[in-house]
């Protein structure tokens, strides 16, 4: 792409209606958002505990930043390695259930330093098609051979681990996939990493905070002895309300990460206070089942409001509730409709999803009341009888 070639390359976005804009929140993040000067019913944020922005973790930060300041100003291994990023490692690692783990500043970059640093050419990572951007990216930067399996087909994978004949394996997978809402099935790429003598790397970025009965994250589905091959990934962006990401695993892992991660030692630290707001948040995840409780509660009444609409939701039992559409302008009809209602809902088109699967992504929050859902359940019912 050339200088000159950039405006014509725009005009071609907008000729097929794939131009992306933004558009400017005003006030906080939540289930009623203000955007561009409009206040809307939102189900289109990750915030699934309904956490970004909570009281008690606004306070911690608020407290952290009194007492030291915003920025980090370092790197981690010069100065910037704050008691506060200390502290909440050991918090994470014993939340869910692993020897250590390590912050990194978002979960793209976590996943960025992670493979590069444990594979090269001579590697192979394993992925399934419907993994999130960062993995695809993270094995093209390690220049390991990159190979992907249909959407959670373990017959597929197992073939293709059969016939590798890399030195180091790694089987990368989301645990919730982000467009579709499912969980992939864990107990079985456990035992094809162990039975091919593979790296596990489950990225659970929709998971952690939603499931599991305290919040522990995909882990607790798992329930297994700890496993020297299993990565955890979490980013406490989403379900967690803050910013940021971690790493669990072996001590080993860790230590190796904090040698090699370049994605960790080329940057500068995360503002310290964000890791208060963080420990602050883990104690309310623990805390407050309720949350889940009703989360669980919403996805029940969204499933019966929307059953005869001549769109499926997919299956799914997380706050990720995709009703397919298939066609792109359908979809982008729909959206609009909602829009003009005053409900926020993304259509979700290709190439972010395959051709034909265009989809509204309904994502619940633990902030939304039943009563929401409703008025969501009534408007589509509108919209597919106008
Ligand atoms: C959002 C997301 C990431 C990236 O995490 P950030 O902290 O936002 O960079 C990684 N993996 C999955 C599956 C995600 O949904």
């Amino acid at each position: 792409m050339t200088p000159d070639q950039l405006q014509p390359a725009l005009a071609a976005l907008d000729a097929q209606s794939l131009r992306r804009v933004r558009r400017v929140l005003d006030g906080p993040q939540g289930v009623r958002v203000a955007l561009d000067g409009k206040s809307y019913l939102s189900f289109s944020s990750n915030d699934y505990l309904g956490l970004a922005n909570h009281p008690a973790l606004a306070e911690a930060a608020r407290q952290a930043g009194v007492s030291i300041g915003v920025g980090a100003g370092a790197a981690h291994l010069l100065t910037g390695h704050h008691r506060l990023h200390h502290t909440l490692e050991t918090e994470l690692a014993a939340f869910v259930g692993l020897p250590a783990a390590l912050l990194f500043s978002t979960g793209y970059m976590a996943s960025l330093g992670v493979l590069p640093a444990l594979l090269d050419r001579h590697g192979e990572v394993f992925e399934d098609k419907l993994n999130h951007a960062s993995l695809v990216d993270a094995a093209v930067l390690s220049r390991a051979k990159l190979t992907r399996y249909p959407h959670a087909d373990m017959a597929m994978l197992e073939q293709r681990l059969a016939s590798s004949s890399a030195k180091v394996k790694l089987i990368a997978s989301d645990t919730v996939f982000s467009m579709d809402g499912d969980l992939a099935p864990l107990a079985e790429l456990l035992a094809l990493a162990r039975r091919h003598d593979a790296w596990l790397y489950l990225d659970d970025a929709h998971g952690f905070g939603v499931l599991g009965e305290r919040g522990q994250g995909a882990l607790a589905l798992l329930n297994g002895e700890p496993d020297a091959r299993l990565i955890y990934l979490a980013t406490l962006g989403k379900a967690a309300g803050v910013a940021g990401a971690f790493v669990g695993g072996s001590v080993e892992l860790i230590e190796w990460l904090v040698n090699r991660a370049r994605t960790y030692i080329f940057t500068t630290a995360q503002p310290p206070l964000l890791a208060a707001a963080v420990s602050a948040s883990l104690r309310v995840i623990a805390a407050d089942g309720w949350r889940r409780a009703h989360l669980a509660a919403l996805i029940g009444r969204l499933k019966s409001g929307l059953a005869g609409l001549p769109w499926p939701l997919l299956a799914s039992d997380t706050p990720i509730q995709p009703l397919m559409i298939g066609g792109n302008s359908e979809a982008l009809r729909l959206a609009e409709g909602l829009r003009a209602r005053g409900i926020l809902l993304p259509a979700i088109r290709p190439p972010t999803v395959p051709a034909g699967e265009a989809r509204l992504r309904i994502s619940l929050s633990a902030a939304h009341s039943l009563d929401d859902v409703e008025t969501l359940a009534a408007a589509l019912h509108e919209l597919a009888h106008g």
